[in-house]
């Protein structure tokens, strides 16, 4: 029997249209609702996952703010960008689109952001938050499938959750969301050391892939009837395909998400919530 498709596109645009009333509500008291990015130089796909942040801010009403910086820029002009986006009481939220050139330090430009602007939820200030359970601004793709799950009616507690990936993008904060009490998946985080990953895998009601090759995660992976949420976008010849061989696995899972169309959306669409989130706070 074939899994039921859980997908991102459909929850995104339900996740769009709440956003759009937040905006309209704060517009209505005089606040404006601003997202900006910064991106470094040339690379195609950052420049096409900024296109359609600045897309997905227009069709929400929000303000957005595009800041280009040459590829031979010093990590001094990238603070500098991002020291005026933190002044500008029009950024309610902003993004320093990751990777930055080999040159520069990602990681630093991303902590120079002030954690009140942190539309990503990944400034260690708002990290640390997170693993204290105190309310922040969430790492923008767990978060992303926390909706997912929580819109398909989906129950993570008691569920063992097996988390492929250890990032501090994706998989830590996953795996911290989906062990925090009143979650209460059980959860265990495998990565590429991994003994048996295979085994490991099967052991999964709720197997998270965020590891980055195309198609490795087969049959042989998944328990029948687990929940299957692909993270992995890979590149290849003519087609974008997620960690997971989407064609058998869906034979033997009980719900999976599609590459593309799954994850990519929420994680857009978290982006969106985290800006009001912030702007809301910031009026307050
Ligand atoms: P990283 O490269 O930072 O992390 C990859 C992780 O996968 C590492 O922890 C690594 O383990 C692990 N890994 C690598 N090879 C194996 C293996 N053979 N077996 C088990 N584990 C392995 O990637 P990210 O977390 O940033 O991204 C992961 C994927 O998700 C990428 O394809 C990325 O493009 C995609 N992505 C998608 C998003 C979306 O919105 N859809 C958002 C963000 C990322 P180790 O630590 O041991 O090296």
């Amino acid at each position: 029997m074939s899994a039921k498709i859980l997908s991102g596109e459909t929850v995104a645009e339900a996740v769009r249209a709440r956003v759009r009333t937040d905006v309209e509500a704060l517009n209505a008291r005089g606040v404006t609702v601003g997202l900006a990015t910064i991106l470094v130089g040339d690379d195609p796909a950052s420049h096409s996952y900024v296109r359609y942040k600045h897309k997905d801010a227009d069709a929400v009403g929000m303000v957005s703010i595009d800041v280009k910086l040459d590829g031979n820029v010093t990590q001094a002009e990238v603070f500098a960008a991002v020291d005026d986006l933190n002044a500008r009481p029009d950024v309610s939220g902003m993004i320093v689109q990751l990777p930055l050139p080999s040159h520069l330090d990602g990681e630093a430009a991303v902590e120079r952001v002030l954690p009140t602007k942190d539309a990503d939820g990944l400034h260690p200030f708002n990290l640390g938050r997170l693993i204290l359970d105190r309310p922040a601004p969430l790492p923008a793709t767990p978060s992303g499938i926390m909706t997912i799950l929580d819109h398909y009616g989906i129950k993570v507690a008691g569920l063992t959750a097996v988390v492929v990936g250890r990032s501090f993008l994706v998989a830590r904060p996953m795996a911290i969301m989906l062990g925090a009490k009143g979650v209460d998946a059980t959860v265990i985080q495998a990565h590429s050391r991994t003994p048996d990953l295979a085994a490991v895998c099967r052991q999964a009601d709720l197997l998270i892939t965020a590891v980055g090759r195309a198609r490795m995660f087969d049959a042989s992976f998944v328990k029948p009837g687990a929940i299957v949420i692909d993270v992995g976008t890979n590149r290849t010849d003519d087609e974008l395909v997620g960690d997971v061989a989407f064609d058998e696995v869906v034979e033997v899972a009980g719900a999976i998400t599609p590459v593309p169309g799954g994850v990519g959306p929420m994680t857009r669409a978290s982006l969106l919530t985290n800006t009001v989130g912030l702007a809301e706070a910031a009026a307050l």
